[in-house]
């Protein structure tokens, strides 16, 4: 037999030939957390006109670099309301922030330093008593950005900012990639539904809630297709209602006990199988293939394996199905706040949980017990620590790689 797959290795076979999912559009109120399927380009310019960054005057500089220095004020030009005639020499607009600039007038005198005269009759003047306008004050036209102006790549996730900018760019709906479909199914003769109580002998299926979790959070739609008994017919049976999914996640039945029937049955309906063990610790029995145009990912049935399998494999694979680059953006790196001993032969992610340290950096520390059959110790950590086949033990301080649980 041959030995397993590296993580790498694993990696770079579930994201080889993955295509993104077709370009749909979608309502820019509705895109947050949607992934761009195109490059954004502006509609509009940003500001679209020369606008006040202050309260205060609108005057002609040439006026007013000799204080103090007395303006007639001839109008107001508030945002929403721009003043229309012209400032000629002499001569001042009220002006509020956001509104545009009035013509003839090129330079803003903040309020702080002006003081206005009461007039008895005639127009309202305007005392400058400190003359030089700061450029500053003036937003100029397209300061932010111009038509046409690219902003946004493709692959780009939509959180608050991008949402912001595409709107102000113009655009009431944006080109966004479908969410991969993502069926889950849990299988064991031993599961029940959340919120059931378990007869003897019966434990409740909790992965599939995660791991969904997990998927909604890489931007996939999720899609519980039930819990299968350890039956051919039975999974047989709900593999039908997996139809159409981009993705198939089984959990559990699938090492290499009499009972693990999600292999066999998967080959028997022409699944492709890429690799069915890597060289991880949790979740040495992965298996990948590809059935027709899904891709079909066996986790480990044991709690933690699964949810660990899903953050390092499932979640780069609905990256690289958004048309996002399918690793974290940024490694990520800690001290260690423990020593370790040397790894065994199989790459390990530790549940670990981070925390600053005295200079404020990171310090990482494994939770007590690295079973992967305990979710309490799962959910008190933070992160994953990386530690590669065979390193060699650890010292109290050194940087060691880590992968956030939350991303
Ligand atoms: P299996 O891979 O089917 O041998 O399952 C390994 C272990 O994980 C067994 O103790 C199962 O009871 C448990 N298990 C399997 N599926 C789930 C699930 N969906 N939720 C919680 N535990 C599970
Ligand atoms: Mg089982």
């Amino acid at each position: 037999m041959s030995p397993p797959l590296s993580v790498d290795e694993a990696l770079a076979r579930i994201l080889d030939g993955v295509a993104p999912t077709a370009v749909e559009f979608a309502l820019v109120e509705a895109a947050h957390r949607r992934t761009l399927g195109e490059p954004l380009a502006a509609l509009l310019t940003q500001p679209p006109f020369d606008a006040s960054a202050m309260d205060g005057y609108a005057v002609r500089a040439g006026d007013v670099v000799r204080p103090p220095t007395t303006l007639a004020v001839i109008g107001t030009a508030a945002a929403g309301h721009p003043f229309a005639g012209s400032v000629a020499a002499g001569q001042a607009v009220r002006i509020f922030t956001g509104a545009p600039l009035p013509a003839g007038a090129d330079a803003i005198l903040i309020q702080e330093n002006t003081v206005p005269e009461p007039a008895e009759s005639g127009p309202a003047r305007v005392r400058v008593r400190e003359g030089r306008p700061d450029p500053g004050h003036v937003r100029r036209k397209g300061f932010d950005f111009r038509t046409g102006e690219v902003l946004l790549s493709a692959g780009r996730r939509l959180g608050p900012r991008e949402l912001s900018l595409a709107a102000a760019m113009g655009h009431g709906k944006l080109p966004v990639r479908r969410r991969p479909r993502v069926a889950i199914l849990s299988t064991g003769d031993e599961l029940r539904l959340p919120g059931s109580s378990p007869g003897p002998g019966q434990i409740i299926a909790s992965n599939h809630l995660g791991v969904a979790a997990l998927a909604e959070a890489a931007g996939a739609q999720s899609r519980f297709i039930g819990i299968a008994r350890d039956t051919h017919e039975s999974l047989e049976e709900h593999f039908a209602l997996a139809d159409g999914a981009d993705v198939i996640v089984t959990i559990g039945g699938a090492s290499v006990g009499d009972h693990d029937l999600v292999g066999p049955m998967l080959r028997a309906r022409g699944m492709v199988l890429s690799f069915w063990k890597i060289n991880m610790r949790p979740g040495m029995p992965l298996m990948f293939g590809r059935l027709g145009a899904s891709c079909v990912l066996g986790l480990p049935g044991n709690p933690v394996s699964s949810l660990v399998c899903a953050r390092v494999f499932l979640v780069p694979l609905l990256r690289a199905l958004l048309g996002e680059p399918a690793h974290d953006a940024h490694p990520l790196t800690a001290r260690l706040g423990v020593a370790l001993e040397p790894n065994g032969p199989r790459q390990h992610y530790m549940r670990a949980t981070t925390a600053p340290g005295s200079d404020g950096l990171s310090v990482v520390t494994p939770v007590r017990s690295q079973d992967s059959s305990l979710l309490a110790p799962l959910a008190q950590a933070d992160c994953l620590l990386m530690r590669p086949p065979h390193a060699a033990a650890a010292l109290l301080g050194d940087h060691v790689p880590i992968l956030p649980l939350d991303f």
